[in-house]
């Protein structure tokens, strides 16, 4: 048996076997080979095993995953049966006496380029089949199978290095029923899905990919943060013990639901929850949301390798306006780069990623997407109380200029006789320190902010998310990030604007009571945490927290302002 210390990402405790999803290595060398017939025989072991792996996938997926996601496998063997593939890769074994792996490679990379060239959506999608075609043909070539994570059939618990938010899509909810990964911090978009799905998960376990071998038993805490590979039965018995305490705590909240949250001074705050599509709207009702105070539209565009059209977003937002009876609904426009990939637009190769080309700034780049999403928000605006939320804005100009591109939609719209909201809202998140250093003069023109303290916090201590070695510095209690929050909050309030929070901050148990005191409108969170911070507010009392807010905003460390606030809610 052993302990890992991780940080703790989402709440929950399970116990099951392990999966490994990692990417084996699949670097080639380029190598003379003489004898060419048992290369291309080679060649073709590899293609007849690929065939044999995507039909017993494709079998699993259309049990498991919907019939969209599981026709990808239908185009995968499509590409592998092709010809011209299979053509070109064995003239060039024969032709220039190279080794299989470096011919597919070269083939497969021309092919590529040539589709990822056209305009055409359908060739750049065939891109996209012939480079994870040609992935699995070059992995069973090397003799390193593939991890498929369609094909689990039973309840396991997922080890990999990071899990994207497009891993983390594709994995079936009902079976997976906890992760562990290497990397990571509480706000990496892959600990914020795994909080919005409900499934425990320990980030930050360094090694934890070496650590446990496929099949290990796993008893994975997602609320301390900790990992015991193959737990003795003692373990096996307290972490079954805590699961049902936990569940049981979740039952007693259930209470709450349709309570408002209102403070023992009869101030009314709202709590509404982040949703990352449709499929989140369940979750959000059944723990009590008011609204949706940040729906991640990155989602939808994660869901095949082609840009979702005008008409598809149209129906996604129109659906979740109307799911949400007339209750407010944040939309927040792209927010692509970061640690936030998409297969359809190709992002520039940075050193900081979460520095570069992200959100308005690859909107501004592409205007034409940009574009098409601003249509269909505007269009789907009359179904419901839609407010539209601009992220990573740093200047006036760029908001000026998003809000522009809003407004020349609006009126190209209203041209051609579609109905577009009078009432609609245009606001933007506060995550960049400039923005937040500005907000007396931001207020002016915005309707509303939404503070993102994911980055604002990240951008603030020049400390990335996803860095386990400077996660000490996600610091939401510290009298500095608290001062930028009081500012945003107060400037709003001057010009009669509201002032929300969508980071995960807003939904942390000892953030509850500065955040009353601060004056927050608004808490945004995963819907999982609605009901615990109802519980608490209803308990505190608003003036009360206002004195709260004011000693912390006057500490010196993180450290004192956590004493004060443990003090009030022993
Ligand atoms: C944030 O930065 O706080 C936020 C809510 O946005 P995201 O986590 O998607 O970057
Ligand atoms: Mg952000």
């Amino acid at each position: 048996m052993t302990m890992i210390k991780g940080i703790a990402a989402s709440n929950g405790i399970a116990i099951a076997k392990a999966y490994k999803l990692v990417m084996p290595d699949l670097t080639v060398t380029k190598v003379t080979v003489e004898d060419v017939e048992s290369e291309i025989k080679r060649y073709e072991a590899a293609m007849e095993q690929t065939a044999k792996e995507l039909e017993t996938i494709k079998e699993a997926a259309s049990k498991n995953l919907s019939a969209e996601e599981a026709a990808v496998f239908d185009a995968h063997a499509l590409v592998l049966a092709d010809p011209e593939l299979k053509t070109q890769v064995e003239d060039k074994i024969k032709n220039e006496k190279v080794n299989a792996d470096a011919a597919l490679e070269e083939v497969a990379n021309t092919f590529v380029a040539m589709f990822e060239m056209m305009d055409d959506e359908y060739f750049k999608e065939r891109a996209a089949d012939i480079k994870d075609v040609s992935r699995r043909l070059l992995a069973n070539l090397l003799g390193k199978p593939l991890p498929n994570p369609a094909l689990i059939d039973e309840e396991v618990i997922i080890i990999a290095d990071d899990l994207t938010p497009s891993d983390t899509a594709q994995l079936n909810k009902n079976l997976v029923r906890g992760f562990a990964t290497n990397i990571g911090g509480r706000t990496s978009h892959s600990a914020i899905m795994a909080r919005s799905l409900e499934i425990p998960a320990v980030v930050a376990c360094k090694t934890i990919t070496e650590d446990v071998k496929a099949g290990d038993m796993i008893a994975l805490d997602g609320i301390e943060g900790t990992v015991v590979i193959n737990p003795d039965e003692e373990t096996v018995k307290s972490y079954t013990a805590k699961r049902d305490e936990f569940i049981a705590y979740k039952e007693e909240l259930k209470k709450l639901v349709n309570e408002k949250t209102v403070t023992t001074d009869g101030h009314h705050v709202e709590l509404v929850a982040n949703i990352g599509g449709a499929n989140d709207l369940p979750g959000a009702h059944e723990n009590g949301a008011e609204g949706v105070g940040l729906f991640r539209t990155e989602f939808l565009y994660m869901e095949s390798a082609d840009l979702p059209t005008e008409e598809r977003q149209y129906e996604v937002y129109k659906e979740v306006l109307e799911n949400m009876n007339g209750k407010p609904v944040v939309v927040r426009t792209l927010d692509i780069g970061g640690d936030k990939k998409i297969e359809a637009i190709d992002l520039p190769e940075e050193m900081n990623p979460f520095l570069g080309v992200r959100a308005v700034r690859l909107c501004f780049q592409k205007e034409d997407i940009f574009r098409t999403q601003l249509r269909a928000l505007l269009r789907a605006s009359v179904h419901g109380d839609l407010r539209i939320m601009f992220p990573m804005i740093a200047t006036l100009q760029e908001f000026r200029k998003a809000k522009g591109l809003l407004l020349e939609e609006k009126e190209k719209l209203v041209a051609e006789g579609v109905k577009v909201s009078d009432t609609l809202q245009v606001g933007i998140m506060i995550e960049i320190p400039a923005a937040a250093v500005l907000a007396d003069q931001f207020a002016k023109e915005v309707d509303f902010f939404s503070i993102g303290t994911n980055d604002l916090i990240q951008y603030t201590f020049a400390a990335d998310r996803m860095s386990s070695g400077v996660s000490y510095l996600y610091q939401p209690f510290n009298p500095s990030i608290l001062r930028l929050v009081k500012h945003v909050i107060d400037s709003a309030h001057k010009e009669g604007k509201w002032a929300g929070m969508c980071g995960e901050m807003a939904g942390e148990t000892l953030a509850a009571p500065l955040l009353l005191g601060l004056g927050l409108d608004e808490f945004s969170m995963s819907a999982t945490s609605v009901l615990a911070q109802r519980k608490l507010i209803k308990n505190l009392s608003k003036a009360e927290m206002e004195v709260l807010a004011n000693k912390a905003i006057n500490c010196c460390t993180m450290e004192e302002v956590v004493a004060l606030v443990e003090e009030v809610i022993k």
